[in-house]
């Protein structure tokens, strides 16, 4: 979401939000800040994330059983991304999703070890220590190691302020930015606020699985 739609042009001291630390707003902004730099450009963006993805339990993870597919795991490699050993738990040749209407097995075409399985967040609740991270606090590291800023705030309602899409937070605060980047996933009342601004944006659908019969 741009403000100043004249100009979709971002310029050095541009201020940029992004709403949701997962790894699409840890992506996006290690990217951005990426290509800023091959740009010479000096671009500030602030991710907004309210969960502490080091704290063990729910709370510091995003619900997800973390295996992550062998193209994936290349095409980060061709960025320059390795995911480490302390993140990647085990080299797996193949799983199976179980659902309502079957199980499908997924294998690596030459079954090698290259399917990788990750923990989202810390483990287990009370878990005091553990040699493995978490795959989205690793990625969030790695934006912030571009230079990224995270604020660990949830994003309560946006509006448009002066031309430009402005974030309420929590705690009564309010920011205004250049560009506003929603990567909250599908589970977020935030995607209703996107959808409020009159920028032609609709939430994608989702539907719980039905039974069998
Ligand atoms: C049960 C389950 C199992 C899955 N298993 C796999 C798997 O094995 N492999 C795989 O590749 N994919 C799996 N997925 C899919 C995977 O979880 C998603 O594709 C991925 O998490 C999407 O990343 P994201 O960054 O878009 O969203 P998310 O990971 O959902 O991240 C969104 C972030 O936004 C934050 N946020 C939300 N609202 C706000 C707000 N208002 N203000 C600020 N921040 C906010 C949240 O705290 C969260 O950290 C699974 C999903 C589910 C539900």
């Amino acid at each position: 979401m741009l403000g100043d739609s004249s100009s979709l042009e971002l310029k050095s001291g541009a201020r940029v939000g992004v709403v949701g630390g997962g790894p699409a707003g840890s992506f996006f902004s290690f990217f951005l800040l990426q290509m800023a730099d091959v740009a010479g450009l000096n671009i500030d963006v602030d991710m907004y994330e309210p969960r502490d993805f080091s704290v063990p339990g729910s709370q510091g993870c995003n619900m997800c059983v973390g295996v992550i597919s062998e193209s994936l795991v290349q095409s980060l490699a061709v960025e320059g991304i390795n995911i480490p050993g302390t993140v990647v738990q085990r080299g797996i040749d193949s799983y199976v999703m179980h659902t309502v209407r079957g199980k499908v097995t997924i294998t690596t075409p030459l079954e090698e070890m290259r399917i990788a399985t990750v923990m989202r967040g810390s483990g287990p609740p009370g878990q005091r220590e553990t040699r493995w991270k978490g795959l989205d606090g690793y990625l969030l590291q790695l934006a912030v190691g571009k230079g990224a800023k995270v604020l660990r705030s949830r994003v309560v309602s946006i509006a448009w302020t002066d031309g430009r899409p402005e974030i309420h937070l929590k705690d009564g605060q309010s920011r205004r930015y250049d560009l506003l980047v929603g990567a909250m996933g599908v589970n977020t009342a935030a995607l209703a606020a996107f959808e409020k601004m009159g920028v032609s944006y609709h939430r994608p659908g989702t539907k719980r699985p039905s039974s069998p019969n």
